[in-house]
């Protein structure tokens, strides 16, 4: 592999372009109209305007211009990133279809996990415990009403191909799915084309937590143990935490190994994360995410695996432990602890309204056992309206998760950006806040503390 486009934007493309840069492999980057400007485009060897004529996010999804760009450039492979095309199997196809290595999984392993029911359907079948649920698409809102009646509520009605928290409903009884299920299906129709939805039990005060899975192709697959993805809002994760702090030993040996079955029993190839919400101790499979992922970092922390680089060799044919150097499974240990931070150009005061505008202020922290990873983070940047609102990730490590927090905290509260609002000051409250700092949050913590709104 010589020369690779990125087929994305931001801090991602960037991420992207480092990895392939110390793998000595020259960079080709793309970007819409409205990111002319977008350090990404500097950041890459050489960059090309694609989707002329398109809306913003409609250039980054326009396959045949970027293959076309790929092609002319000459590239032997595509990184997709998160989000645009990332899991999307008839971009993979176009890419094998014209030379391209798409890396990533094989296009099987995004059929499966592209789409929730078909994914769930291959953790059943392979033994993994899931939530109780509709086994396949409900037909109609009879369906959702049958299977409250069944199970009892609250339910959570969830879109088949959803993602980002998107096309997702909670219902506590059947007026409430009656009049959510519609909005559901419409919201996941607008933002993914297809409609299709499934049912599940909602658990009421559950941790997101989940399993980074590295899977080469001959046949190796190994975990970086998890990830504590419990706070969000609006079912979007907000701060990351790896490891998680209150699992117990045994606890997470099962929950890793659990995760490990399921993609051998898939034979999965490349970087995933399996997803799964836990609660006393129990956990249940909800999905799996076929890419690299926005909290990466954090695992690259508490591992010293550093995840896109071997996605690039792992395309590359390379064998996990003799040619990429990854130690055996029972080798990879965690070392100390580590958060990520998603810093958005959110206002916390104002329902998280986006704000835009220019940076006339950006002075970012540093020092020992901090990590940056920003896009357009930059004094003079332009924060436009097109795209989503994260500027920057800003992730920390610690012998310990007090120690993690600790730099946290400091290093939020060294972060200067003017001329945008940022939701910074929300951050420092979550990181201050009790539950967050003894490591005991669930899924329902921003919903449930209102004072980190002040
Ligand atoms: P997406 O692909 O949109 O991110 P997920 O299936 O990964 O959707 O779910 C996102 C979040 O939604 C979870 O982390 C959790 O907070 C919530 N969630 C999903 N399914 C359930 C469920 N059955 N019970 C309770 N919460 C759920």
């Amino acid at each position: 592999m010589r020369k690779v486009l990125v087929a994305n934007r931001g801090e991602i493309a960037i991420r992207i372009f480092r990895a392939l840069a110390e793998l000595e492999i020259d960079t080709v980057g793309i970007y819409a109209q409205e990111d002319e400007a977008s350090v990404h485009r500097f950041k890459a060897d050489e960059a090309y305007l694609v989707g002329k004529g398109k809306k913003p996010i409609e250039a980054y999804l326009d396959s045949e211009s970027i293959i076309d760009v790929a092609k002319k450039a000459g590239v032997d492979a595509i990184h997709p990133g998160y989000g645009f095309l990332s899991e999307n199997l008839a971009f993979a196809k176009e890419c094998e279809a014209n030379g391209l290595t798409f890396i990533g999984p094989n296009t099987h392993h995004l059929d499966i996990f592209g789409d929730k029911i078909k994914a769930k359907k291959a953790a059943i079948e392979a033994g993994i415990p899931t939530i109780p649920g509709t086994d396949g698409p409900v037909k109609d809102i009879q369906d959702v009403l049958t299977f409250g009646e069944e199970h009892g509520y609250p339910i959570i009605m969830k879109a088949a191909m959803g993602g980002g928290g998107r096309g997702m409903r909670v219902a506590n009884n059947p007026k409430e799915a009656t009049e959510e299920f519609p909005r559901a299906k419409s919201e996941a129709k607008a933002a993914f084309g297809l409609d299709d939805m499934y049912v599940e039990k909602y658990i009421a005060e559950p941790k997101h937590i989940e399993v980074q899975i590295l899977g080469d192709q001959h046949g190796n697959i190994v975990h970086l143990y998890e990830r504590d993805c419990s706070v969000q809002r609006r079912h979007q994760k907000v701060v990351e935490v790896a490891p998680c702090v209150e699992l117990e030993e045994n606890v997470r040996e099962e929950l890793c190994q659990t995760a490990v079955k399921l993609m051998k029993h898939v034979g999965y190839v490349n970087a995933g994360t399996v997803e799964f919400l836990l609660e006393n101790d129990s956990f249940y499979f909800i999905e799996v995410n076929p890419r690299i992922q926005v909290e990466h970092t954090i695992t690259e922390m508490v591992t010293g695996i550093d995840i896109v680089q071997t996605q690039i060799l792992i395309a590359q044919n390379k064998h996990l432990h003799s040619e990429i150097g990854l130690p055996e499974q029972k080798d990879i240990v965690l070392k100390g602890a580590a958060i990520q931070c998603r810093i958005t150009t959110e206002d916390p005061a104002n329902n998280f309204l986006p704000d835009t505008g220019r940076i006339n202020t950006y002075r970012s922290p540093g020092g020992y056992g901090v990590r940056l990873d920003a896009g357009n983070g930059f004094q003079g940047s332009v924060v436009t309206p097109f795209f989503d609102s994260l500027l920057v990730k800003l992730s920390t490590e610690g012998l310990s998760y007090e120690k993690a927090v600790q730099k946290m905290t400091r290093a939020l509260e060294e972060f200067r950006i003017r001329g945008v609002v940022t939701n910074i000051p929300f951050l420092i409250n979550v990181l201050k806040h009790p539950t967050f700092k003894n490591g005991a949050m669930t899924t329902r913590f921003i919903d449930e503390t209102p004072e980190l709104f002040h």
